[in-house]
């Protein structure tokens, strides 16, 4: 007999770790899936182990996602302090578990899927063993790319651990939303432009595997597991901080926190903000959808139509608490999301024309990976698709259900505790794109390929922004930095902070934060503290300029080094646009000394996918410039010198780095 069939379980525990929903609700579908294929499954985030009695369960699929700098999400960290009391020096913790693991990450962060990596050495030195590869999948590249053939996969190796009851029918639920018509929305649906020419060639989509049930009725959406309990805060101001020529409008504003979150916020925590779906697009999709504005305002509470499954969490509290149609699209689930195979599936089931089934299905399939991508590109509503696929009757009930959770927006706190406000910045999210519409082609060739442009908006920054001036309330909470972002408290070591375009944000609330330590004589004089900005022009985008110029001024920031993108004279001058990381290689030895001799703390925010790399490589690069030209320096640096020069090689450099980031000496908040 083998090992695998001498280790039935009779069920398996799908846990997640996620921070902006992603891996919440791909979780939620294999657990969907799993009770459909007749498996007794649970479904449960993991700081909620306990309730599971995650130390005997013997067969578990974790999704874990990562952010910041290779943090676990903020749902997991309680059992990240259990799973390291239970294993620290025991062999055996887990030898009675079998596992598998899909980690979601971004490749432009470093640290890919840490949080899988970490979970999976973890489990195996304490015994466990994995029954099925793990998949990381790179949000950089698309999610879906990975996502999809390691679920296929689970399928196949699953048996081989846990019993799987027969199916039973799913029983069908219709939904009795009556199809009043009222008055017609102004948000109009954007169409779609994909081109589905390369279906004509396939005899069939071979690699498409459907869920063999039909959609349950009725189920909606999750609820937020922060740390922090969200508090209505006031818009105390409101200030347009970039001028009319700027590229994008930023926006300073103040929130009044009337005594909430007073204590236990630092400068460099962020704050979530709970944004509600745009309310035109809300009532268009209530028409599209055949809902009567009464049907959509009438209060009910959710019920579970299928007992064996469970509601996505974000939906749990409706069961008891009544909500209404218009509520729950407004603030519980995601209109504006990319797109996801899962969600098309679920449309295609839904649709009452085969043309518009199978143009759903070829989305989802392998053969039609390039329509996918251009769909997702186009960055479509749910009313759009809708809008592009007229038969598809979905009910509100199902979209609900199958949408994922409409996750709050974080932005840094550009202030420190003793203002007693939440000070932020943000730029209004806009922009347009480019399609072209394959069908003109084939009708004219003259206009054919012709690019049109596409408007399409942020959620919560628009929102925000219509809200300035306005004396509104709104719905926020905490988000406490664990990534360990934050100014050592009364501190001397120096301090180097890079932060283009808004990414200047949190060094407002260090600078702060300096002013105070000072002032109430925690510190004598200020450590050497030097900032590197950027932004685009001089004249329209200088973020907090006469902030930064009076703290130089009065020296609590002792250097302040600025370049400007698109200034002509920084063109003129350079011939290319003048980035904080060609300042910083411009000033190497001083920053060099710094880091090296002087015990520095350095500290990146913004942008992940350009900055941050170009900064990390360039610091790298200033290390080993350094390097070769104080070689008694090499010896603080590494054990062995490079063996090729003598000195410190990039690839050092760059271990060096990762090095100080774990002693917390190089700290980057990067968002994406
Ligand atoms: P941005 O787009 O990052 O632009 C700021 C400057 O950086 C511009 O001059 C831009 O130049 C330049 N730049 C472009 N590519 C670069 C690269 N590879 N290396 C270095 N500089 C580069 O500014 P932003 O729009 O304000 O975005 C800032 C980022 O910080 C966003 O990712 C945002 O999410 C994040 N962030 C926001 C907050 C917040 O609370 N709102 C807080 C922290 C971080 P060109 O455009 O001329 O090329």
């Amino acid at each position: 007999m083998t090992e695998a069939a001498t280790f039935v379980d009779s069920s398996v525990a799908i846990l997640y770790a996620s921070q902006t929903g992603n891996a919440e609700s791909i979780s939620y579908n294999i657990y969907e899936e799993a009770v459909k294929r007749g498996y007794a499954a649970a479904w449960n985030v993991l700081d909620d182990h306990e309730k599971l009695g995650f130390n005997s369960l013997r067969t578990v699929v974790f999704v874990v996602s990562t952010t910041g700098d290779g943090d676990p999400p903020d749902n997991s960290t309680k059992f990240w302090r259990v799973l390291r009391k239970t294993t620290r020096g025991n062999k055996t913790a887990y030898t009675h578990l079998r596992y598998t693991i899909l980690g979601l990450g971004d490749t432009n962060y470093s640290n890919f899927c840490n949080t899988a990596q970490r979970l999976d050495s973890q489990l195996q030195a304490a015994g466990a063993q994995a029954f099925y590869a793990k998949g990381l999948a790179d949000d950089g590249t698309g999610l879906e790319e990975t996502v999809e053939p390691w679920i296929e996969g689970l399928w196949a190796a699953l048996p081989a651990v846990v019993k799987c009851e027969s199916a039973e029918d799913v029983e069908q639920v219709t939904e009795a939303i009556g199809r009043v018509a009222i008055a017609p929305a102004n948000s109009a649906p954007v169409p779609l432009m994909l081109d589905f020419a390369a279906m004509a060639d396939l005899k069939a989509i071979t690699d498409l595997e459907c869920p063999p049930w039909l959609a349950p009725e009725p189920a909606p959406v999750p609820v937020q597991a922060d740390g922090m309990a969200p508090f209505a805060a006031r818009i105390a101001s409101a200030q347009l901080i970039t001028s009319p020529e700027a590229l994008k409008r930023t926006w300073l504003m103040s929130l009044d926190l009337a005594g909430h979150a007073h204590s236990q916020w630092r400068a460099g925590d962020a704050f979530n903000v709970y944004a509600p779906n745009d309310a035109e697009l809300v009532n268009a999709l209530l028409v599209r959808l055949g809902v009567s504005d009464d049907e959509a305002s009438k209060l009910a509470v959710l019920e579970q139509v299928d007992p064996k499954l469970a509601l996505p969490a974000h939906l749990h509290r409706f069961t008891t608490e009544p909500v209404s149609i218009r509520d729950l699209l407004t603030w519980a689930v995601d209109l504006s999301v990319a797109p996801r195979k899962q969600t098309l599936r679920a449309l295609a089931d839904c649709c009452t024309e085969t043309t518009d089934r199978d143009r759903l299905l070829f989305l989802c399939s392998r053969q039609g990976v390039q329509t996918f991508n251009e769909l997702r590109r186009q960055a479509p509503t749910a009313l759009d698709i809708l809008h592009a696929f007229a038969s598809c009757s979905v009910t509100a009930g199902r979209l609900i259900e199958i949408l994922p959770a409409l996750q709050p927006r974080s932005y840094s706190i550009c202030s420190a505790p003793a203002d007693g406000h939440w000070r932020f910045a943000f730029n209004v999210v806009e922009y347009s794109l480019e399609v072209v519409d394959p069908f003109s082609s084939a009708e004219d060739s003259s206009t054919s390929l012709v690019p049109a442009k596409i408007n399409r908006k942020g959620l919560c920054t628009p929102w925000l922004e219509a809200l300035a001036n306005k004396d509104k309330k709104i719905l926020v909470a905490l988000r406490p930095n664990i990534g360990g972002f934050r100014l050592p408290e009364a501190d001397s070591r120096p301090v180097i902070m890079v932060g283009p375009g808004t990414g200047v944000a949190p060094f407002i609330g260090f600078l702060q934060q300096r002013i105070q330590e000072i002032q109430d004589g925690r510190l004598a004089e200020t450590p050497f503290t030097w900032l590197f900005f950027g932004c685009r022009h001089y004249a329209y985008d200088y973020l907090f300029q006469s902030e930064l110029e009076d703290m130089h001024a009065n020296q609590v920031l002792t250097k302040l080094s600025t370049c400007f993108s698109r200034d002509a004279a920084a063109r003129e001058r350079f011939g290319v646009p003048r980035y904080v990381q060609d300042e910083m290689l411009a000033q190497w030895e001083a920053i060099g000394e710094l880091l090296v001799e002087k015990d520095a703390i350095l500290f990146v925010c913004g942008d992940a996918k350009g900055m941050g790399k170009d900064v990390n490589e360039a610091v790298a690069e200033i290390l080993v410039k350094y390097a070769e030209k104080h070689p008694e320096a090499v010896a603080r640096l590494v054990e062995t010198p490079s063996a090729d020069e003598g000195g410190l090689s990039k690839v050092q450099a760059l271990q060096v780095l990762m090095l100080w980031a774990k002693q917390k000496r190089y700290l980057r908040d990067l968002w994406a």
